[in-house]
């Protein structure tokens, strides 16, 4: 039997579409790409924005007209939260929540005896399928060790779509990690719907914290990156497993939504601009070559012009690498969804692209800063014939090399800038286990 699967939306979801995918692979059915005739179509959902809504019904239709014979079925953030619009449209045959692997084999091989299969997330705790997955090719993998959100910011769907906050184990996520270095990973990537809430939930309680201190004593992967934390809940202790650890790589995500304090506290976020800036000056004092990014909504109803004039100087006086802008949009079901005082849609429009283009500068910036340094680059692939990757500090970095040293870490002296990417020479291959300057092999370039 052939599927085919389309992924909408976030990390979290591309886990869950591999985890998918490797599953039916291992029931012995054939992988097909989604504008190929297959048995089986499933649309891994998203709805952090009604124009989400939007394609993944769009998605369903293109599976009908491909083969009007197909199992259409729709999984992920819609379908756990409205599964009655999926319901109602013809073309969908089964519509599965979060966290049935079972429900949707039994959907997909058409033996599912109900045609909407979805719990309550915010009631019942749907377990996590703790799965090693690879997005980008064979170098780095990400970890999922948690799902689900308790914190309700005004903006947000994800509580409602994903459930409650639910963690794996501390030991489940260290056999995990051992195994993907059995596969020849280099890097692991923990990620979590909302990391800051790991183990709360687990009995005995635990914190983030406490994982990182037994990844940083156990782990055989040599590095290893925290996906996204929220401000405040970045402490001082994990700045400082990070900074005192060689295999923590100096790179946070730190979603901060706004720059501005009133338009923070109508988004129901935990935290202020001087609090975000204290923690942000934090980490560059722990580690002056740390990469900080965030995530920056744009046009939050009742962001007057002078409080985004506000906002911009605010990000634009922090040292940060990089930003992902979003435009923002009515998101139903949300409190913010009732908010009145929206901004004009142009607005929201201009708003986006003046952070985007503050944030180009800041990346291109923090890239510049690397030139003439020494870079610890993981080598992922080719591109235009030069050797590419990330370096520890997340900079992208290319230099002329030896397909052989695809997957292993090597140091990298930075020449020049192109853009937001950097050029170098490989000066070294980085071996496990040998410090770069006793060990390891020198590479001829
Ligand atoms: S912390 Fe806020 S923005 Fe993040 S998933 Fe939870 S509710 Fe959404």
């Amino acid at each position: 039997m052939r599927f085919a699967i389309a992924t909408l939306g976030c990390k979290v979801n591309q886990y869950d579409s591999a985890m998918i995918e490797s599953r039916l692979g291992a029931l012995g059915m054939e992988r097909a790409e989604f504008s190929e005739p297959a048995d089986v179509y499933i649309v891994n959902t998203c709805t952090i924005t009604d124009r989400a809504d939007t394609e993944s019904l769009r998605l369903a239709r293109r599976a009908r007209r491909l083969n009007p014979h197909a199992r259409v079925i729709m999984t992920g953030c819609l379908a756990q939260a409205n599964p009655a619009r999926l319901d109602n449209a013809s073309m969908v045959d089964a519509v599965v929540g979060l966290g049935r692997p079972g429900d949707l084999e039994r959907a997909v091989r058409g033996e599912a005896t109900e045609r909407v299969m979805v719990a309550n997330l915010r009631k019942e705790r749907a377990a996590i399928e703790l799965g090693t997955v690879a997005l980008d090719g064979r170098t780095r993998a990400y970890l999922k060790l948690q799902e689900g959100c308790d914190q309700f910011c005004t903006f947000c769907i994800v509580p409602f779509a994903r459930g409650q906050s639910r963690s794996v184990e501390p030991r489940r996520v260290i056999e995990a990690i051992d195994g993907l270095h059995a596969r020849g990973f280099r890097e692991v990537i923990l990620t979590g719907v909302h990391l800051g809430g790991y183990g709360r939930d687990l009995d005995p309680p635990a914190v983030l914290e406490d994982l990182l201190e037994m990844v940083a004593e156990r782990s055989p992967i040599e590095r290893v990156r925290i996906s996204s934390i929220d401000p405040e809940e970045l402490s001082d202790r994990a700045i400082a497993i990070v900074a005192g650890n060689e295999k923590f790589c100096p790179h946070f995500h730190l979603p901060l939504q706004s720059g501005e304090d009133a338009t923070l506290a109508r988004m129901r976020r935990r935290y202020d601009t001087a609090h975000f800036r204290e923690r942000v000056e934090r980490v560059v004092a722990a580690m002056p070559t740390a990469a900080i990014g965030t995530d920056l909504i744009a046009g939050f109803p009742g962001e007057s012009p002078f409080q985004f004039e506000q906002y911009f100087r605010f990000v634009e006086s922090l040292p940060l690498a990089y930003f992902h802008v979003f435009p923002y949009s009515v998101r139903a079901g949300t409190t913010a969804a009732k908010f009145g005082d929206r901004v004009a849609p142009a607005e929201i429009k201009r708003r986006a692209a003046a952070l985007r283009a503050l944030g180009e500068r800041k990346r291109t910036d923090f890239a510049a800063r690397a030139a003439g340094s020494i870079l610890k680059v993981l080598l992922e692939e080719r591109i235009e014939g030069r050797l590419c990757g990330y370096s520890r500090n997340y900079v992208r970095v290319a230099a002329d090399g030896p397909a052989e040293l695809i997957n292993s870490e090597v140091e990298v002296e930075a020449s020049f800038v192109e853009g937001a990417q950097v050029v170098g020479q490989i000066i070294r291959r980085i071996i496990p286990g040998c410090d770069s300057l006793r060990g390891g092999a020198a590479v001829s370039a």
